[in-house]
């Protein structure tokens, strides 16, 4: 068995299983779960991406989904049944609460307005404020405030980039797994399997249809607490909301590198379309999954691709990743330069230091995938507890 995951994965307790194989038979992704010993294990944890299906199958409720491992924590912020936080009328929807996925977001994003609608209600109105400020436009934004726009709510939505969230960074054509949901003023969506071209359509067309409003790139920078609403500052302004939805997803803002020359436009975080490259010297830096995935893709459309990554051993990545980036290495069909770093980006090169060398690299484009500064800061600072699970439910 490998080692689990620290997003949302099951734990089976042995002396509950019956060894029904009904987990096995749930899981969407149909490698994850099996038996050992007439016990269901988790056998495949890097394939397992918290559907959850295990859990509601297991007739003797032997399946809990905990956060984090007993090596690894997890920061996860404290969310109620309702979504609302530590802070009273602060509410988290989406993957920023620890449940990834487009459909788990677009549910939690509508019953979160749901709850918000009655929850309001019993408030007194003490201004002209919003009853609702939904921070994001990914699937729980968009689903929130298609809630809010359906409730009749007086709310405003700001995106710090465009619509689609983390949708909009996956790679051109990838295909989408998902399971149906409801989304509010359009209904059920019942596709299983699309691309993120059509996901993201769809998501335009409701949005369009429904008149939605989303302020797009503008960031919320701050909060006040004052008695009974809060002040959202943004970087366009400020308002005034009884509360507020943050539906701003796990991802934050990608991490820099903080180099000379990293504000040159040829420097990328994220990998929209490998084939737009042919024949180019090309830098990826980083050490997991998506810095390995696309250091491999830009390789085979015929780029030279130097991955760069300041450990000693790839030892995060899936073991299918690893076999394929060992058969591309065997081949020599790009390089990986362990214990580097990258310290300078020029126009046509860049200077990686390498076992304490200085060395100079031709360049063309440079990919880094240095994660994301997780919204944690943030959320302590505006007073929302972040607790760390170690395999806890
Ligand atoms: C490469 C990749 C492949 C995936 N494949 C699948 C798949 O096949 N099937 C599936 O179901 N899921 C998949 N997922 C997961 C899925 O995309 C996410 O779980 C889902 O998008 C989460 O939605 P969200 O609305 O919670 O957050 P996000 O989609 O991350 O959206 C959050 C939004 O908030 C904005 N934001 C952040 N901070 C601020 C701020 N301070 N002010 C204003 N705006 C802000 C961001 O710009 C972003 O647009 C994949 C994810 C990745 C990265």
């Amino acid at each position: 068995m490998n080692e689990e995951p620290t997003t949302l994965h099951p734990k089976i307790d042995p002396a509950l299983c019956i060894g029904s194989t009904a987990c096995v038979k749930a899981c969407p992704q149909h490698d994850v779960l099996g038996l050992i010993s007439g016990r269901g294990a988790l056998i495949n944890a890097t394939h397992c991406v918290g559907h959850g299906a295990c859990a509601a199958a297991c007739p003797v409720g032997a399946i809990t989904l905990v956060f984090g491992n007993e090596k690894r924590g997890v920061d996860i912020p404290y969310v109620s049944p309702n979504f609302e936080t530590n802070v009273k009328g602060i509410f988290i929807a989406g993957e920023l609460g620890g449940m990834g996925l487009v459909r788990n977001a677009v549910t939690q994003g509508r019953q979160a307005v749901e709850y918000i609608t009655c929850f309001i209600k019993d408030k007194k109105k003490s201004s002209d404020a919003y009853d609702v400020l939904i921070v994001g436009a990914g699937p729980a934004g968009i689903s929130a405030s298609l809630a809010a726009q359906k409730a009749g709510l007086k709310f405003i939505t700001i995106e710090q980039n465009d619509i689609g969230g983390a949708i909009l960074h996956y790679p051109r054509h990838k295909i989408v797994m998902t399971q149906p949901m409801d989304l509010p003023l359009h209904g059920k969506i019942k596709v299983r399997e699309t691309t993120k071209e059509s996901l993201l359509e769809l998501f335009s067309g409701v949005i369009q249809k429904s008149g939605l409003k989303v302020n797009t790139n503008e960031k919320m920078t701050a909060l006040t607490e004052l008695p009974g609403e809060f002040k959202v500052t943004t970087t366009k302004g400020e308002y005034l909301t009884r509360t507020i939805v943050l539906a701003i997803g796990r991802r934050g803002t990608p991490r820099k590198l903080g180099v000379p020359g990293e504000e040159l436009t040829k420097v990328s975080y994220s990998l929209l379309d490998p084939e737009q490259h042919k024949g180019h010297d090309i830098i990826v830096v980083g050490g997991g999954d998506s810095a390995v995935e696309a250091t491999m893709s830009l390789a085979s459309c015929g780029n030279r691709v130097t991955l760069s990554y300041r450990g000693d051993a790839l030892s995060r990545i899936k073991p299918g990743n690893k076999d394929r980036l060992d058969k591309a290495l065997s081949e020599k069909k790009l390089s990986l330069l362990l214990n580097s770093n990258l310290k300078e980006i020029r126009e046509k090169d860049a200077q990686i230091e390498a076992d304490g060398k200085l060395t100079k690299v031709p360049n063309d484009f440079v990919y880094i995938f240095a994660g994301g500064e997780l919204p944690n800061d943030f959320l302590r600072g505006i007073g929302v507890k972040v607790e760390k699970k170690f395999g806890t439910a």
